[in-house]
């Protein structure tokens, strides 16, 4: 029986396994897939937007080599520091269920089970992409998940949506040989869009490099092309790729397995306390990106670290309440 499950070994599961073991409760992570799984699955040298003292977990100092991180160094920052810490980690092991109550809990990967006090839920929002629920979405030629531009030079490539994977999307095949077709809901290129890269798409946009439609939407995905729809008519484009960067979403049928009631809130923000983060089914807590339901962008790495420490004050005060603290060392019972 060891004190705290975490599901999740992203930046936020990262920490929480961190704040857990300074506070001397026993923690194992259980991840799905390799180290910082979504950050493996973002754009090859993306660069994030936050500077990486913002990104630093447990204390431990980020350097790199330029004012943002990359995302190849910010992958090997998170491995360092989970070598630091001597983290538990079993990698690729899905969590299926999570059994049992409060204090006697048994999650059940797809290699084993493990009994815990309590767990703490963090697996975010990458892995299930929005779906348009259109004709021909299922083709192979339709990606949601965008590397590099290589595979896409001299091709007709169609980018659905206007934000920040979309736009950087479309530069980057644009100046790699694309031609490049967006076609997007609103009607003009918004502030969502980080302000070093928006002014950059609106002159391409202005000078023809990069073809837009705006108040538009995709109607049907063909071998070959796709149908746009605008106020001003229909519109019938070849196409050889579509990138489809309509964000992603979290997983709500595993949170249901999970027993976490998802909410019927406009984000269907997963229930859960806005100190604590304890859910509905106490002793398991949500922590990352996963808290903000729909709304994906209300939590990240800069902010979504500091529920780590909230949680596992959350733990460490009900145990305190609960058990013989004898031999351990809880930091609030210091
Ligand atoms: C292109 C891009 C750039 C970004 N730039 C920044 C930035 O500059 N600054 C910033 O603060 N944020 C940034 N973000 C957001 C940031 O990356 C996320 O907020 C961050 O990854 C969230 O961390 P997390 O631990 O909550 O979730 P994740 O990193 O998504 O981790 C969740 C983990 O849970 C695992 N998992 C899922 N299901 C299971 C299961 N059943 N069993 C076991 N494991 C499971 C997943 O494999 C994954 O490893 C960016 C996001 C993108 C897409």
């Amino acid at each position: 029986m060891i004190d705290v499950v975490v599901v999740g070994a992203g930046p936020v599961g990262l920490a929480c396994a961190i704040e857990a073991r300074q506070a001397g409760l026993d923690v194992v992570v259980v991840e799905k897939g390799s180290l910082v799984n979504s950050l493996v699955g973002y754009p090859s040298r993306m660069e994030f937007f936050s500077t990486p003292s913002l990104m630093e977990i447990g204390g431990h100092p980020f350097p790199t080599l330029g004012y943002k991180p990359t995302r190849e160094e910010g992958i090997e920052y998170y491995r360092r520091v989970a070598e630091a810490e001597q983290l538990d980690i079993r990698l690729y092991s899905p969590v299926v269920r999570i059994d049992g109550e409060r204090d006697a809990f048994r999650v059940t990967t797809e290699s084993g089970t493990i009994d815990c006090r309590n767990v703490i839920v963090a697996v975010g929002f990458f892995d299930i992409p929005n779906k348009l629920a259109i004709p021909g979405e299922d083709l192979p030629h339709v990606i949601h998940y965008y590397k590099e531009p290589y595979p896409f030079s001299r091709q007709n490539v169609t980018i659905i949506g206007g934000k920040n994977s979309a736009a950087k999307a479309a530069l980057d095949c644009y100046r790699h040989g694309a031609n490049v077709t967006m076609v997007i809901r609103g009607p003009e290129i918004t502030d969502s869009v980080k302000y070093w890269i928006k002014p950059d798409l609106i002159n391409r946009i202005a000078e023809g490099s990069i073809a837009a439609f705006f108040n538009a939407t995709i109607s049907a995905i063909g071998e070959s092309s796709v149908a746009i729809s605008t106020p001003e008519g229909h519109h019938q484009i070849d196409t050889d790729w579509v990138l489809a960067m309509t964000g992603y979403r979290p997983d709500y049928a595993l949170l249901e397995t999970f027993g976490i009631d998802t909410g019927d809130d406009e984000h269907r923000t997963p229930i859960h306390d806005a100190n604590s983060f304890e859910t509905n089914r106490p002793g398991v807590y949500l922590a990352g990106t996963v808290c903000g339901g729909l709304k994906t962008s209300k939590w990240f790495i800069e902010n979504g670290r500091f529920h780590a420490a909230q949680i596992v004050e959350h733990i460490v005060s009900g145990a305190t309440k609960a058990h013989d603290l004898e031999g351990r060392h809880w930091r609030t019972a210091e």
